[in-house]
């Protein structure tokens, strides 16, 4: 009855903790969600500002399918400034949100037998999206011991004849590990040489809490410039996940097939959208500041407070906003895999997580910071006593 092309692509896994845990707060509990994919920070003033006079300006209105020219060019002065590198307005390309920008991407470039390498724990639309345009995932795992590196030998030893493309996340959703720059040289020359595409969702590029080197736009477009996606995102730096406002940066020959996708399928994004993005992008970076500065905090308080238990083995994350412990050291033969550890952490104690499974992890759960000092107390807490709750039933589970 439907698409064939549906029957290999999957629902999303966290479904049935966010329906129970709706259920749980529907029944007064007081539930502390540690699922949150957003940040929990109002869109800054200045950006609110800029969308409000956009309505009453009336520029509600159909405008270029790629976005309007004065928000193209700030992407490229922020890119410029950020990273170095010369971008021009014909390279860029407004979508509705990161997602889009890899949609439209995977749509002009992967062809049914296709093979998209890609790295494991990952954000479940990277293959997903892959799948629903024919194309076939391969994954490439990473150890939480080495901090999920991504090694560009086993990326790169994953290339077979039918590879079209490599998708890179960086600063990535669910470990929050970078993907540093010779490794990324390392796979974009390999690439280059194969003509294999080369797409980096830098979806959390502003949420990075180390002083480390992460200009990999520049590591790409020096090596490999006319094979390179960007696939860009206002949701999370800037607190506007509603809004809906991504971007692509790619060669002017993709972006006009963007166009032509983008087109026929959604046309420009929203109007309004854009103004209140041209305000974020071309305004003050200090909100960027202060919210990276308070997720840092957040984030070295809830590793602290859960590492506390030597069984939750926990990486500390350089970006994005997720913990992503390893809690197979508190599985036991009642509580068997991290699907079960996320669902009785809830029934115990009203704490949503996500099971690893979502992220092709299992042993994992993921943990969103993107909550208040006081729920992230809470809610660590909380985890802790479920934890210990665990651990004496394990001991006489194994006598
Ligand atoms: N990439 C990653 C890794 C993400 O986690 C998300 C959102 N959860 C996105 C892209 C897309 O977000 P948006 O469409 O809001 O830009």
């Amino acid at each position: 009855m439907f698409a064939q092309r549906l029957a290999q692509v999957s629902e999303s896994a966290t479904m049935k903790v966010a329906a129970e845990a709706e259920r749980l707060r529907r029944a007064g509990h007081d539930v502390v969600d540690f699922s949150v994919g957003e940040p929990d920070f109002p869109t800054p003033e200045h950006i609110k500002a800029a969308g409000k006079a956009a309505i009453d300006a009336n520029f509600t209105r159909y405008t270029a399918v790629a976005g309007v020219p004065e928000l193209r060019e700030a992407i490229c002065a922020r890119y410029k400034d950020d990273y170095g590198v010369a971008i021009t307005a014909a390279e860029v390309l407004l979508t509705f949100g990161g997602k889009q920008a890899l949609f439209n991407t995977a749509l002009a470039l992967f062809d049914p037998g296709d093979e998209v390498i890609t790295h494991a724990p990952y954000w479940p639309t990277i293959p997903e999206q892959v799948k629903l345009v024919g194309a076939m995932p391969v994954i490439v795992p990473t150890d939480w011991r080495d901090g999920f590196a991504v090694h560009a030998e086993a990326i790169l030893g994953a290339i077979t004849p039918r590879t079209k493309a490599i998708i890179l996340n960086s600063p990535a959703n669910p470990t929050g590990a970078l993907v540093d720059e010779p490794t990324v040289a390392a796979i974009a020359d390999a690439a280059a040489k194969r003509g294999i595409w080369v797409i980096v969702d830098l979806c959390y590029e502003h949420l990075i809490y180390e002083d480390v080197p992460h200009n990999l736009p520049k590591v790409l477009f020096d090596r490999h410039r006319d094979r390179t996606v960007l696939a860009c995102s206002a949701s999370k730096a800037y607190a506007m996940t509603g809004w809906r406002c991504g971007w692509t940066i790619a060669s002017k020959e993709l972006t006009k097939i963007f166009n032509t996708i983008e087109g026929q399928t959604t046309s420009n994004i929203t109007s309004v959208t854009q103004k209140a993005a041209l305000a974020a992008l071309a305004g003050s970076q200090a909100p960027v500041q202060a919210m990276r500065d308070e997720f840092r905090r957040r984030r070295d308080a809830i590793h602290a407070w859960l590492t506390a238990n030597p069984s939750i083995q926990c990486v500390k994350p350089k970006g994005a906003f997720y913990l992503f412990p390893n809690i197979s050291g508190l599985l036991t033969d009642a509580v068997r895999t991290s699907t079960d550890f996320s669902q009785a952490l809830l029934e115990k104690e009203h704490v949503v997580v996500t099971p690893g499974e979502a992220f092709d992890a299992p042993g994992y759960v993921r943990i969103s910071y993107a909550a208040s000092m006081e729920r992230l107390k809470e809610g660590a807490d909380r985890m802790l006593r479920f934890a210990e709750s665990l651990q004496p039933a394990k001991a006489s589970a194994s006598r």
